[in-house]
């Protein structure tokens, strides 16, 4: 049996759509639309090309999007005065600090710089904190809130159900930990010192994977009829019947993007899935759009 795909797509436009009236009510109230500022402090191809995707996302939903670029040798003490001149303009009501960093400068340092209030991400430890006593959690990472936005949208109880989430990162498989056992949800959590996930994830009502290990978990890992979350973005080489790279026009190997879940003998064992791309991808900009308008609400009163 082939497995229902849970419409990514569908669920970021329906949390868009949500969004279009408290836009417009923030700007009847300010005169302006909520304003999202973009740092970018690497020349790294990846990095602009999801800012380019963030300016798009965030001109169609009428969410004003400025991209501050510093160049690759910036210091730390010089970022550090960027993110307070950001924290400090009543005209920014997000912040989002684009990885990489430049060698040197410490990720997390940078991140507690950015007032809890802007900071639309969700990483700071005063916002992850909120997570923890859950009441007043108002700005939650991104992808942790669209796979948990994503289990809701599939029609699956949290409460009482069994869960297990592949991966403990701070942003992502932690979070997604916290938001499950907050709707009382009874979650276990694999990771990389995980004696035997399979003997885990085997018994999964609802099993979210976040690990970074393209074909990670296969149908085998995964309970009949489960609702599977796929969070991974891999790039791999597409490969030919024989197993050989298929080289593109240029003569480079030609890529594709998958998740961590192997698609082809999960969806015949499990009863919904995401499919990547098209899944967790779409609602993690969503929500940071919504965290953006959160936000800006928040400061405008
Ligand atoms: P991370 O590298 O910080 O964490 C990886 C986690 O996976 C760790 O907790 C590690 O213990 C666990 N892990 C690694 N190998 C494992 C194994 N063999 N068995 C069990 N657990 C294992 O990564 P992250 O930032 O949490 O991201 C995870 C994945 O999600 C990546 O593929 C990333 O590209 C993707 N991601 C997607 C989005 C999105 O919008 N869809 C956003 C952020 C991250």
């Amino acid at each position: 049996m082939s497995a229902k795909l849970i419409d990514g797509e569908a669920l970021a436009a329906q949390i868009r759509a949500d969004l279009a009236k408290d836009i417009e009510a923030i700007k009847a109230k300010t005169g302006s639309p909520p304003k999202l500022a973009s740092l970018l402090v690497t020349s790294n191809p990846g990095a602009r090309i999801y800012s380019r995707s963030q300016a798009k996302s965030c001109q169609e939903a009428g969410i004003a999007y400025d991209l501050v670029e510093l160049p690759d040798d910036t210091t730390a003490d010089a970022l550090a005065a960027k993110i307070d001149e950001l924290g400090a303009d009543p005209s920014v009501n997000g912040i989002l600090l684009q990885m990489p960093l430049p060698e040197g400068v410490n990720a997390r340092d940078m991140a507690e710089r950015i007032p809890p209030e802007k900071d639309v991400e969700g990483i700071t430890a005063a916002n992850l904190g909120k997570l923890l006593f859950y009441e007043g959690a108002e700005l939650i990472p991104c992808t942790a809130a669209a796979a948990y936005e994503l289990i809701k949208f599939a029609g699956c109880e949290i409460k009482g159900a069994e869960c297990v989430v592949v991966g403990h990162s701070p942003i992502v498989g932690k979070p997604v930990v916290c938001l499950i056992v907050n709707d009382l949800g009874t979650c276990t959590c694999c990771h990389i010192g995980t004696r035997d996930t399979k003997a885990h994830t085997s018994k999964a009502e609802i099993l979210v994977v976040a690990a970074g290990v393209p074909g990670l978990i296969t149908g085998e890992h995964i309970m009949p009829g489960a609702t599977v979350i796929d969070v991974g973005i891999n790039r791999v080489p597409v490969l030919d019947e024989n197993g050989e790279p298929v080289l593109n026009e240029k003569g480079r190997k030609k890529m594709k993007t998958v998740g961590d879940v192997d698609f082809d003998s999960a969806v015949e064992v499990a009863g919904a899935i995401t499919p990547v791309p098209g899944g967790v991808g779409p609602v993690t900009v969503a929500i940071l759009l919504r965290n953006t308008v959160r936000a800006a609400l928040a400061q405008t009163g």
